[in-house]
């Protein structure tokens, strides 16, 4: 019985072992890919990959400009160029001069060389909740992970403005150490998205697993007139909240607590299908 140490031996050792691997697969060395979509200058990407010390190797690819509100957007019409970013808080982060579903695209794709255990986004300026995630690119950037089978996590401030972003860097550590504890990454991927209140105290506050709520639609457009004198359009504020009972993620930020929704990609409305079925299966 070579290899055999003390009280594990053969198949008992290998079954330990495996059981060690799925509990702290956080100890191996881990490759995590981080994203933002607030351009890679924003204070919160720095902030996460400081939170992500020692976690294991970590590769940045962000975009050059803010794309907030980009969805999940990939640039077909032109082609992408990354650099690398110099100077302190942003030395070694690949620049992709487009889209965060651009930037963890290509680094999927090719420009990596490896594939990731984990795809984490942000810290985002502001909120992520409700419908607002169909258009974040935050949660695109995650979303792309998570489409290419990666585990990935998408991280928000609830307010705007980098209030308490110590805070909410050492939330999400505390949240990722959490998951790498429990969770498989070598299983189904997951995709999950936390929404943090900007509060010194945010990583003791509760943490509560919720649903999206809703918004109103969005406020009307703004008209103004251009320097030329053609009328112009804003998009309007998105709406107030409609559906912020208890058990959305509405509910848990206004309550002071750290929202983690997980998320699905699948749109489909399969309570419709049988109903459209019927009324569209046999042409007219
Ligand atoms: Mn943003």
């Amino acid at each position: 019985m070579t290899g055999c140490a003390g009280w594990v031996c053969g198949r008992a050792r290998a079954v330990v072992l495996t059981v060690l691997a799925q509990v702290a697969p956080y100890n191996q060395a881990m490759h995590i890919l981080i994203a933002n979509d607030d351009g890679y200058l924003a204070p919160g990407l720095a902030a996460l990959v400081r939170a992500c010390e020692g976690l294991g190797h970590i590769d940045v690819f962000a975009p050059e400009q803010n794309a907030s509100g980009t969805s999940n957007a990939l640039t077909l019409s032109r082609p992408l160029s990354i650099f690398e970013a110099r100077g302190e808080h942003v030395k070694g982060f690949r620049v992709v001069n487009g889209t965060p579903s651009d930037s963890v695209h290509v680094a999927l794709t090719g420009v990596l060389g490896r594939r990731p255990d984990l795809v984490l986004s942000g810290i985002n300026n502001g909120a992520n909740m409700g419908d607002d995630t169909l258009y974040s690119g935050t949660v695109a950037a995650a979303m792309e992970g998570f489409l290419f089978g990666v585990p990935a996590i998408a991280f928000s401030q609830a307010e705007k403005g980098w209030g308490e972003l110590d805070a909410a860097a050492a939330t999400a550590r505390s949240v990722i150490e959490q998951v790498l504890a429990t969770s498989r990454l070598d299983g189904p991927p997951w995709l999950l998205n936390v929404n943090i209140p900007n509060r010194a105290d945010a990583a003791s506050l509760p943490r509560v697993v919720t649903r999206l709520g809703r918004r109103h639609a969005s406020e009307a457009v703004i008209q103004q007139m251009s320097p030329r004198g053609e009328p112009i359009y804003w998009i309007g504020p998105a709406g107030d909240a409609r559906e912020a009972g208890e058990g959305t993620d509405f509910h848990a930020v206004a309550n002071g607590q750290v929202s983690i929704t997980p998320l699905q990609v699948d749109l489909t409305d399969h309570a419709a299908r049988g109903a459209w079925a019927q009324r569209l299966a046999r042409p007219a």
